[in-house]
């Protein structure tokens, strides 16, 4: 064995560790889930490893994780036969934290226990849940094909350094020694663990083994402790429907997905026929800390054949729908498949498509069902949604539907109206879907520009974000109605007013000839057309663009750009 040597950890996860034994107290009993799903992955990767090397299995290929405890020790072992870590391995993986928006996220943490332990819920801290329970955790790993003495021991009490050795190891893969602090020793226990396993790791699909005391007929007469699985380890999307909880399935997305909020709603389909494939796909509850850096993980976790192939498969998913997490199981993809050959790989656009329509579906539904939920969805995705129209013309009137804004026919900035109601309400002679863009509800809520639309009861949507008025470019027409940016160009207002209101627009325009005449020659220059018009009520003058010119907030978010 080398020596002994000692690492600090990086900063953030001294902050992390410190804030979450404080916060996730209440939540204690989920860092057996959390390593049970190290453990699971761990196996996963190895057997997907083991496809083009199977001498990685050294003549064990029954992947398993055993759970063993010693009520004397106060102590629980958590070991796997998976692909284990070697030295450089356990530096990055147990000594940092390698995960996009960790500073952000850090940042948000604000000492207050109950919005922190959330965050930290939905930052999601795996390994380092073991010290909520543990004062020492051991960990003693070899990777998969390195030689018995390249094995290494990790330990750590969870406060400002680890420590780091090589050791012999025969058995391949990870044991982790948890040391429990004193007034933790309830997890050192039989049932104890077995309720956890039962509640927490059900769907785990290798088996995971729990001691179980057998009386022996031997002639000493002392019991004996046998490992006997405890899950039915069988992969939960495999099972029928009808045999999975909707506990199973919320157990199974925070594995996944290493969310540990419950996702919102999910949809598990099998498809058989010209392509052979199982899908499991979720929304999740709330939207993750990175959902806008271009490279943070997104897409879905791929196996064929039940045989895992990788994480973040992107290609299944279009990218205004990364938020959707969850698995793909292919009959027909080779066990060699690599990311490039999905990028070839015709089956793989067929399935994308199916996959698409399915989550449009589940949204859909979602929306005529759950107005609460779908609200919920909305707040925290709609933002990305509306990035559809532009990569998907497809389907743009489908996800069209599913939009949400505020508008002049509610009181509030709550995103509420959609489409189809809209069109519902219009003017017997209205042709156009009308909205107007802005920085803020109370900015556009209060724009001259919607006096006349106000006074004659005609609704206007109020976008306030971003991508609005960049989504409308590409969406250009809903159930054949155009939009009509109200800022924009010379609308047909008189076509919704009556013939009375017509008559009268014209005699004001005659009436007011010269006093035209003398402004635009005033600001000659300076605008390029003065007009009397029906859209102000109140205010004596407007600003209007040409209906092909950048509209205000267009021209303001340019600017801002310094453009
Ligand atoms: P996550 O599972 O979200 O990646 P964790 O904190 O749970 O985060 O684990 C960090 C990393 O440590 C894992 O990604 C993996 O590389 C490594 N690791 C943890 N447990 C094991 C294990 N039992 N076997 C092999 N590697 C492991
Ligand atoms: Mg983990």
């Amino acid at each position: 064995a080398t020596q002994k040597e000692t690492m600090g950890f990086k900063t953030e996860v001294k902050q992390l560790l410190h804030l979450m034994i404080h916060s996730l107290y209440s939540n204690k009993e989920i860092f057996l889930r959390e390593l049970v799903s190290n453990a699971s992955d761990a196996c996963d990767k190895l057997r997907f490893e083991a496809v083009s090397n199977s001498a990685l299995y050294e003549g064990d290929s029954e992947l398993a994780v055993h759970i063993d405890f010693d009520k004397e020790k106060n102590t629980v072992t958590i070991q796997d036969n998976g692909i284990g870590m070697s030295r450089d391995d356990v530096v990055n993986h147990l000594g940092t934290i390698a995960k996009s928006g960790t500073s952000e996220f850090l940042g948000k943490l604000s000492g207050d226990e109950k919005k922190d332990s959330q965050l930290i819920g939905q930052f999601g801290v795996g390994f380092y849940a073991s010290f909520i329970v543990a004062k020492d955790v051991v960990v003693e790993t070899r990777r998969a094909g390195l030689a018995a003495n390249e094995a290494v021991r990790w330990q750590s009490q969870g406060e400002g350094e680890f420590s780091l050795e090589n050791i012999e190891q025969a058995e391949r893969g990870t044991k982790i020694t948890l040391h429990l602090k004193d007034d933790e020793s309830e997890f050192a226990d039989s049932f104890r663990l077995r309720n956890l396993i039962k509640k927490y790791s059900d769907h785990i699909a290798i088996p995971i083994f729990l001691p179980q005391e057998v009386s022996s007929d031997d002639a000493d007469g002392e019991n004996k402790q046998i490992p006997e699985a405890v899950n039915d380890a069988q992969a939960l999307w495999t099972k029928p429907k009808s045999d999975i909880s909707d506990e199973d399935y919320k157990e199974f997305y925070k594995h996944v997905s290493h969310d540990w909020q419950e996702p919102l709603a999910w949809s598990h389909n099998k498809v058989e026929g010209k392509l052979d494939y199982t899908s499991l796909l979720y929304i999740p509850s709330q939207a993750p800390m990175d959902l806008w850096n271009r490279d943070a993980a997104r897409g879905l976790k791929l196996y064929t054949q039940r045989v895992y192939i990788m994480d973040e498969a992107e290609q299944f998913l279009p990218l205004y729908l990364r938020f959707v997490k969850g698995i793909l199981d292919s009959n027909d993809l080779s066990l060699n498949v690599s990311r490039e050959i999905l990028q070839q790989d015709k089956n793989v656009d067929s399935i994308r498509s199916a996959l698409t329509k399915r989550v449009l579906d589940m949204l859909t539904k979602m929306a005529k069902k759950d107005e609460e939920k779908y609200a919920k969805f909305w707040a925290q995705f709609g933002e990305v949604l509306k990035e559809g129209p532009a990569e998907d013309f497809a389907n743009k009137e489908k996800i069209a539907s599913l939009f949400r804004f505020a508008s002049t026919q509610g009181n509030s900035d709550s995103a509420t109206v959609s489409l189809t109601d809209y069109i519902s309400r219009m003017k017997e002679n209205q042709k156009k879907i009308y909205y107007v863009t802005g920085e803020n509800y109370n900015a556009v809520f209060n724009s001259p520009h919607l006096e006349f639309f106000k006074k004659n009861n005609i609704e206007v949507l109020l976008l306030t974000q971003r991508v609005d008025e960049w989504m409308i470019s590409h969406l250009a027409n809903f159930e054949e109605k155009t939009f009509q940016d109200i800022t924009k160009g010379e609308l047909d207002l008189d076509e919704l007013t009556g013939e009375e209101e017509k008559a009268a627009a014209e005699t004001l325009a005659e009436d007011n000839k010269s006093l035209v005449e003398r402004i635009a020659t005033a600001l000659k220059g300076e605008v390029s057309k003065v007009r009397v018009t029906a859209r102000l009520t109140e205010s004596p003058a407007c600003l209007v663009v040409g209906q092909n010119d950048m509209n205000d907030s267009l021209r303001q978010m340019l600017a801002a750009a310094g453009q």
